[in-house]
C-alpha cells in the first residue's frame, strides 16, 4: 500500500503517539479543578495551548480548542455573523472547503443575509478585484483559505485582509492545509479568526483550534454553551488525549516544517517529471499559481479518475476532497476554476507527506502510469 492522501488526513507522528496513549489512561476531567486528577488533566490542556499558540506566534489566550477545523469554522463564522446582526452578509472565496461554505451559509441564513462568492481564475487564484467589489459595510466576515485542499493553490491573504479591513469586516482564514506546510507569518497575524486541525499536522483526530484575540472572542456568539469550557465559547468536556497530541504535533510542525516541505518539494517534482515523461495528456490543475509543494492535482486526459483509482487499489489518492468523495459530484473547486464536469472527473489529487519516501513515489508512478494506460485503452475500445 502507498498512501498519498495526506491532505485528507495524516498519521499520528511516532513521536506523538506514546504520550497520547499514556494520556488515554488518565481519566480526570480537565474541568474538575477540585481534585488532583482533574487538575493534572487541566494542566495538560494548558501545556497544549502554549504549544499551539507558539506555533502561530500568537498569545496563548487566543487559542480556543474545538473538535477540528469544521467545528472551529462554525464557531468562527456563525459566531461572528450572529454577533454582528447589522452586518448579515458574508464573503467567501468560491473554492473554500465545504466546511467553511456550509458555516458561511448557516451564519448568513441565521442573520438574514447572503453569502457572496469571490471568483477564481483558471489557475485557482482568487480575483482580488472581484473580492473588492463584493465587500461593503453590510459584510461581517471575509473568509479566504490560506491554501486550497484540492489544488494546493495559495491565496493572497494580505490583499484580502486589506479589503476586509477597509470596511471593518473580520478576516477569517482557513489555514487547515497551510499549517505545517508553509511559513505561517504574516498570515497568522493578519487573521482575526483562523482555524486548523490536528489530524492534518500528524496529530490525532478529534482536536482543532479557532485562533482569535480576546477582543474578537468577545464578539462571538457561543454555539455550544453549557459547561463554560474554553472561556464559555465551546462548552463540552475537552478531548484531553487528542488535544495533548495536537500540542505535540504543533511543536513538531514548528521544528520540521521547513525540512519537510523542502524534502517533499523535491519528491513531488521528481514524481511529476516521471509521470510526464511516461504519459502524454497530463494537465496540472493550479499550474501557474503559487502552490503548496506537497499537492499535485493532475488531470489525465481521457481517463476517469475513479476508474484509475479502482485500477490501482494499492495506491491511495483522492478523486476530489475526501469529504466529498462519498458523493460522486464534480469538485466545486475545479468547476470554479472553469473546468468542465468531465475534466474534473479526470482529475486526481495526490498529496505527499512527512513519511513519503522516494521508493513510494516510484511505486506510485509505475501504478498510475499502468492504470491510466489501461483506463484509456478501455475507454477507447
Ligand atoms: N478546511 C480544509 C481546507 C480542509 O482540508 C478540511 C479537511 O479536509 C477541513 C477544513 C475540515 O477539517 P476537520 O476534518 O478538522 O473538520
Amino acid at each position: 500500500m502507498v498512501y498519498l492522501d495526506y491532505n485528507a488526513s495524516t498519521p499520528v507522528d511516532h513521536r506523538v503517539l506514546p504520550t497520547v496513549a499514556e494520556v488515554l489512561s488518565e481519566y480526570g476531567n480537565p474541568a474538575s479543578a477540585q481534585h488532583r486528577a482533574g487538575q493534572s488533566a487541566g494542566e495538560l490542556i494548558e501545556v497544549a495551548r502554549i504549544r499551539v499558540g507558539s506555533l502561530l506566534q500568537r498569545p496563548v489566550q487566543d487559542v480556543v480548542f474545538t473538535s477540528g477545523a469544521t467545528e472551529a469554522a462554525v464557531l468562527g463564522l456563525v459566531g461572528a455573523t450572529l454577533g454582528a446582526c447589522h452586518r448579515p452578509n458574508v464573503v467567501v472565496s468560491a473554492v473554500e472547503h465545504k466546511a467553511v461554505l456550509a458555516a458561511a451559509e448557516l451564519g448568513a441564513h441565521l442573520s438574514g443575509g447572503e453569502v457572496r462568492k469571490v471568483r477564481v481564475d483558471s489557475a485557482g487564484r482568487i480575483d482580488l478585484m472581484h473580492l473588492d467589489s463584493l465587500v461593503d459595510d453590510s459584510v461581517s466576515v471575509v473568509a479566504i483559505m490560506a491554501a486550497n485542499n484540492e489544488t494546493g493553490v495559495l491565496s493572497p491573504v494580505e490583499g484580502a485582509a486589506a479589503t476586509a479591513q477597509r470596511v471593518g469586516a473580520l478576516v477569517f482564514v482557513d489555514a487547515t492545509q497551510f499549517v505545517g506546510k508553509s511559513e505561517l507569518q504574516p498570515v497568522a497575524n493578519l487573521a482575526d479568526l483562523m482555524v486548523f486541525s490536528s489530524h492534518k499536522i500528524y496529530g490525532p483526530k478529534g482536536a482543532g483550534a479557532l485562533i482569535a484575540s480576546r477582543h474578537i472572542q468577545k464578539v462571538l456568539t457561543p454555539l455550544s454553551a453549557g459547561g463554560g469550557q474554553e472561556r464559555g465559547l465551546r462548552g463540552g468536556t475537552h478531548n484531553t488525549p487528542s488535544i495533548v497530541g495536537f500540542g505535540l504535533a504543533a511543536e513538531l510542525a514548528m521544528t520540521e516544517q521547513k525540512k519537510d516541505s523542502d524534502r517533499i518539494a523535491v519528491l513531488a517534482n521528481e514524481f511529476l517529471v516521471t509521470l510526464k515523461e511516461r504519459l502524454p495528456g497530463i494537465e496540472m490543475n493550479g499550474d501557474g499559481a503559487d502552490r503548496l509543494t506537497n499537492t499535485l492535482n493532475l488531470r489525465f486526459i481521457g481517463a476517469d479518475a475513479e476508474a484509475v483509482m479502482a485500477s490501482m487499489p494499492t495506491i491511495q489518492v483522492s478523486a476530489g476532497s475526501a469529504c466529498q468523495s462519498a458523493v460522486s459530484t464534480p469538485s466545486h473547486v475545479l468547476l470554479a476554476m472553469g473546468r468542465s464536469a468531465t475534466e474534473a472527473s479526470e482529475s486526481l489529487r495526490i498529496s505527499l507527506g512527512r513519511p513519503t519516501t522516494r521508493d513510494e513515489i516510484r511505486i506510485a508512478a509505475d501504478a498510475i502510469v499502468s492504470a491510466v494506460v489501461r483506463v484509456r485503452e478501455l475507454t477507447a475500445a
